[in-house]
């Protein structure tokens, strides 16, 4: 998890694995101070908004509270950093074999928030990712400063200040259209110089195959 706004989570009550008896679901983040991971998730099902209590959910559930520590899972090691927005939040690097995936949503790389980090940190932390999914809710003009969400320029700038390979934009804004995001990922792939770095758009179901040669 990487935090628990309403847009990070509605989808809980209706994921289907939380009711069967022959899973188990690890989850791993970190709550707001004075709360639990395991409330962050489960009281968003309460009467009167969801008919099922989370006393019902069938699958085994852990819960894994986070602090920034890199941990590892089967020889994968995830590293979580503070993200830059209201309310907090982490992202997360995670390395397998040599290859690096860095995801960075609801981030807001040109204000400061209680907690984030700086441009620069994010940069650094993200150096040399294969793959870096960011937050590229705003085009210049629509940006609300303090949203907690990132410029696609910024994105692109963060992508190329970390070398990465392969940037994902991602938090699309709620209003935007198919066919404005395809002109808005056109325009970034134009502003982009480094032929070493590519750029598209995420969609939902999206695979991605983390291959190239660093
Ligand atoms: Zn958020
Ligand atoms: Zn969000």
């Amino acid at each position: 998890m990487t935090h628990f706004h309403w847009d990070h989570i509605l989808g809980f009550p209706f994921f289907k694995p939380a009711y069967r008896n022959d899973v188990r679901i690890d989850v791993y983040g970190r709550a707001p101070e004075g709360l639990t991971l395991q409330s962050c998730l489960e009281d968003i099902l309460v009467h009167p908004h969801f008919p099922i209590p989370s006393s019902a959910l069938t699958a085994e559930i852990q819960y894994h509270s986070l602090d920034l520590s890199p941990f590892d899972i089967n020889g994968t090691v995830i590293t979580p950093v503070p993200l830059n927005h209201p309310n907090g939040g982490l992202g997360y690097k995670i390395e397998d074999r040599g290859h690096r995936f860095v995801f960075l949503t609801d981030n807001e790389l040109n204000h400061a928030h209680p907690g984030g980090l700086h441009f620069q940190d994010y940069a650094d932390f993200a150096c040399d990712a294969e793959l870096l999914i960011h937050d590229a809710e705003y085009l210049t003009d629509e940006y609300m400063k303090g949203w907690g969400h990132s410029t696609v320029d910024d994105a692109v700038r963060l992508a190329v200040e970390a070398h990465a390979g392969q940037l994902g934009l991602f938090h699309h804004h709620p209003d935007r259209t198919d066919d404005e995001l395809d002109r808005l990922i056109h325009n970034a792939e134009s502003q982009i110089q480094s032929g070493r770095l590519s750029c598209f758009g995420m969609r939902e179901g999206m695979e991605i195959k983390i291959e190239r040669e660093r």
